[in-house]
């Protein structure tokens, strides 16, 4: 595995920069330092069982990650902006053996590690695992209404980071990521550049949130390789300033999460007339992503953008309701096969959509697509997911949290959407007494209860209209009146 060599490799990388965050620039050297740290802290305990990395994109969140990986513990991240009453729930599926950063009410040890002398780095050593051991857990958004934990393993990382590293046609010397770690999408950014050596740039909550400050950091980042949402390229799209005068060196955009349209990419184009664009597909269950298209001018004539060609080791079948594969141009749901398939859920999540295959283990995904020409097109949804700026969401598990409040006595969650499909806001439809009538104090609960890109805006309507079949009827919703 690729992990036996990454330490020997990370320390000949000695003064180069690892990690930029937050005007902090991290040498190879101290990141490794401060995952030593955490190893011996790890190692004290003797379990396996895993470690729950709690903050944001702090440093100690990638050394905590490392020193999972050398001490083979699953690590789990959770972003400081989950609701406590969603960490809880969390936590209580995994009974970690250690929290690392700053959680309230933990319910096992946590250790701080800006608190612990700096690490030996010579006391760092790769423990042995099996291919098949639980590597990370990440929580998705789940139609129950609790998250749901995938497990991804060694052999699963393995694999998808020896193709994503063959994905830029030059050696990243700066990688710059955007989603948070308990995100998949920077499984790409954060294993790219510690493959490669690269540095590692990343985006706080601030920048993020402000355009001076955002435009400021990526003049100064050096970037030559980037790993986005569609959305956030959009959302850079929308300021004139963003070119390559800003991003000079940029060669690269990894897109993946959600569909990439093609007038993103001609716009892009225009304004990064040499930079290479790389569309990614595959959900948290297939290790982060499974597909790749390098996206041509030719391609930004067609209705939507393929999604390319499987990664080796992997198998993908458009089927059938029974699951027979279909022929080439019919659309159908897309099953994916082969070593990227994850281990499943955690207990109590259905496992359901896990199957053997004569392609080895599968997954149906519930995502709708074709083939042409040897390339995979991605459709749509069988089910209610939507993306929402790059975020899983599952309407259910936001109907779910309302219908906890008491005030509400019937709810129902539908996107609001583009005429090109791209969802802009979630909309929730309230039934609640003329009293409870206000969504400010609707939305206050609901902000302890879920992330806040899953607070929709709130309609309060007097009934939730159902069609004959007693199914919901989304056209009569949206034509309900709000009271
Ligand atoms: P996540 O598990 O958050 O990575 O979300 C996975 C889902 O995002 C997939 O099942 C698709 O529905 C969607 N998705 C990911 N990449 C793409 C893409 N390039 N084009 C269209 N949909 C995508």
């Amino acid at each position: 595995m690729i992990f036996e060599t990454m330490l020997s490799f990370l320390l000949s990388c000695g003064d180069r920069t690892a990690y930029a965050y937050e005007g902090s620039r991290l040498t190879y050297r101290t990141m490794l330092s401060g995952a030593a740290t955490c190893f011996a802290r790890i190692c004290e305990t003797g379990s396996r069982d895993p470690v729950v990395l709690y903050g944001h994109k702090e440093p100690y969140m990638k050394q905590a990650m490392l020193a999972c990986l050398f001490a083979a513990v699953p690590y789990v991240p959770i972003d400081r902006a989950a609701p406590q009453k969603r960490v809880q729930a969390i936590l209580r599926q995994i009974h970690p053996q250690l929290v690392i950063g700053d959680l309230p009410d933990a319910p096992c040890p946590v250790f701080l590690p800006g608190h612990a002398p700096d690490g030996d780095i010579s006391s760092l050593t790769f423990r042995g695992r099996k291919p098949q051991d639980v590597c990370y857990i990440l929580f998705t958004s789940g139609s129950t209404g609790v998250p749901k934990g995938v497990c991804v393993s060694y052999a699963n990382l393995d694999t998808c980071v020896r193709w994503v590293r063959s994905l830029p046609q030059t050696t990243p010397a700066c990688v710059l990521g955007q989603a948070c770690f308990s995100f998949d999408l920077s499984v790409a950014d954060l294993y790219l550049s510690l493959l490669c050596g690269a540095e590692h740039a990343v985006l706080t909550r601030e920048e993020m949130r402000s355009f001076p400050l955002l435009f400021r950091r990526l003049a100064d980042c050096g970037a030559d390789t980037a790993v986005w949402t569609p959305s956030f390229a959009q959302l850079l799209l929308s300021d004139r300033s963003f070119s390559r005068s800003l991003l000079p060196q940029l060669r690269t955009i990894l897109f993946c999460g959600e569909a990439l349209r093609p007038a993103t990419v001609r716009r892009l184009a225009e304004r990064f007339p040499e930079t290479q664009i790389i569309n990614c597909y595959g959900p948290t269950e297939c290790t982060f992503a499974v597909t790749a298209a390098r996206i041509t001018a030719a391609h930004t004539a067609l209705e939507r953008l393929p999604v390319g060609t499987a990664k080796p080791g992997v198998q993908i079948d458009v089927t059938d309701a029974q699951g027979n594969a279909l022929e080439p141009g019919k659309t159908g749901e897309i099953r994916i096969a082969g070593d990227s398939v994850a281990l499943g859920y955690l207990p109590p999540a259905n496992n359901s959509a896990f199957l053997q295959t004569p392609s080895g283990r599968a997954y149906r995904t519930g995502d709708c697509g074709y083939f042409r020409d040897g390339l995979l097109y991605v459709t749509g949804r069988q089910d209610r997911q939507i993306k929402l700026s790059g975020y899983r969401v599952e309407p259910a598990e936001i109907e779910n949290a309302l219908l906890t409040l008491p005030q509400v006595h019937a709810a129902a969650v539908l996107p609001r959407t583009a005429p090109d499909g791209t969802v802009l806001a979630l909309q929730a439809f309230v039934c609640a007494a003329p009293e409870d009538r206000t969504s400010d104090r609707l939305r206050q609960a609901l902000n302890a209860l879920l992330p806040s890109y899953m607070i929709p805006r709130i309609r309060f309507v007097d009934r939730i209209p159902l069609t004959e079949n007693g199914k919901l009827d989304t056209k009569a919703l949206w034509e309900t009146p709000a009271v």
